[in-house]
């Protein structure tokens, strides 16, 4: 009998959802507004501390959104993460524009502001100065949010945190995705807290998200019939999916913490086991370990992340390789690239951990027997 499978990043509902969600049909709001959706944004945006947000179908939704905001044309560049989950960049192809891509630094494995820079110069001296940077959270981590915005600003480039990652991180104590122009959440069942599916966009800029709310619930202008004079589209979040968020937004303090505890007991059962290594929290900011990320350096190991990698996996475990940077895609073949061989290193040495926060230790435990056990094998 094989053991039971130990997921990478599983739901994890708290104690509130289902009344909630049960108000939902008490009232008859199965719809894609309403009293729950209000709560949500409200709640929301409290908790990340911005004034404005929009509960939206995706984070992918809400990227398009913040990137329509823009009103970029066909051959607009726009700089994102190398690495990143592709959702991070599709948007940017949804409205044709061009994404060119810097890669990560080091101590956060998110983007180098100092490439960045570089990018930015290069692309000016081109005539093609960005029309946005689309900066990513990566893991749960904020990326360096002062260097990055310092170059956007002497620019004049607008910032779009992609902060799918990162609820409940930190940047010098301020949440990640409150600074730039706007800032994107996911709640995908793999992510911190789920709605099943939904996104969240938030500003200090309450003209883009009114126009956000108009443009996600088909443009509709205000008239008694049907009345639209733009593009709309079906972005809006259900009522009932939003009473799962106001729930999982009550647990979100506890699941950072017990994402965090992950990370430790990982780090302490596995930290002497040599050429493998942690990803690094940087000292400007908080992570909340969305998930644990090894590195295992093959010449200090005498193994590689495959051989860890497929021992897990043979156990009824799942892991995953760190993302596949945006360059080596299929999709982005032709796509202009600052740096790359940190991210290309990463993907090649990286794994992420099981790391959910309902996960037990006798869970963590089988995780890391097979890892010690691979590397005695060695
Ligand atoms: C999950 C994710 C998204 C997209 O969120 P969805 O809600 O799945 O559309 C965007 N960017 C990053 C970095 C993500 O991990």
């Amino acid at each position: 009998m094989s053991k039971p499978r130990i997921f990478l990043s599983p739901p994890h509902i708290g104690g509130d959802e289902l009344k909630l969600v049960q108000e939902t049909f008490a009232s008859n709001w199965i719809a894609p507004l309403g009293p729950q959706v209000d709560a949500f944004e409200k709640e929301f945006a409290a908790t990340v501390d911005v004034p404005y947000a929009v509960a939206l179908s995706s984070g992918t939704a809400a990227l398009h959104l913040a990137l329509r905001w823009l009103r970029l044309k066909p051959g607009d560049e726009v700089v994102c993460s190398l690495l990143t989950f592709v959702a991070s960049v599709n948007p940017v192809l949804y409205e044709s524009a061009t994404p060119v891509f810097v890669d990560s630094e080091v101590r956060s494995w998110n983007m180098d502001p100092a490439l960045l820079a570089e990018a930015v110069e290069n692309r000016i001296k081109r005539g093609k100065r960005p029309k946005a940077v689309v900066l990513v959270h990566l893991y749960g981590q904020s990326a360096d949010i002062d260097g990055v915005s310092k170059i956007c600003a002497q620019h004049e480039i607008p910032l779009i945190e992609d902060a799918a990652e990162a609820l409940g991180a930190t940047h010098m104590g301020k949440a990640v995705g409150s600074t730039g122009l706007c800032g994107i959440f996911s709640f995908n069942g793999n992510k911190i807290i789920t709605t099943s599916g939904g996104g969240m966009l938030v500003s200090q800029d309450k003209a883009l998200i009114d126009k956000a709310r108009f443009w996600a619930s088909q443009a509709r202008n205000p008239a008694p019939h049907y009345e639209h004079s733009e593009v709309g589209y079906n972005y809006r979040l259900s009522n009932v999916l939003a009473a799962i968020g106001r729930g999982q937004l009550r647990v979100l303090k506890e699941r950072v913490e017990a994402r965090r505890r992950n990370f430790e007991y990982y780090q302490d059962a596995l930290s002497d086991l040599p050429g493998l290594a942690f990803m690094p929290e940087a000292d400007y900011g908080r992570s909340t370990r969305w998930l644990t990320c090894i590195t295992i350096n093959p010449t200090e190991a005498g193994i590689d992340r495959e051989r860890v990698r497929v021992a897990i996996t043979e156990e009824n475990i799942e892991a995953r390789p760190v993302w596949k940077p945006m360059h080596l895609q299929p999709l982005f073949r032709n796509c202009t690239c600052f740096g790359g061989t940190l991210a290309e290193r990463l993907f090649d040495h990286g794994l992420c951990l099981p790391s959910g926060s309902s996960l037990s230790t006798a869970d963590l435990d089988r995780v890391i027997e097979v890892i010690r056990r691979v590397y005695k094998s060695r």
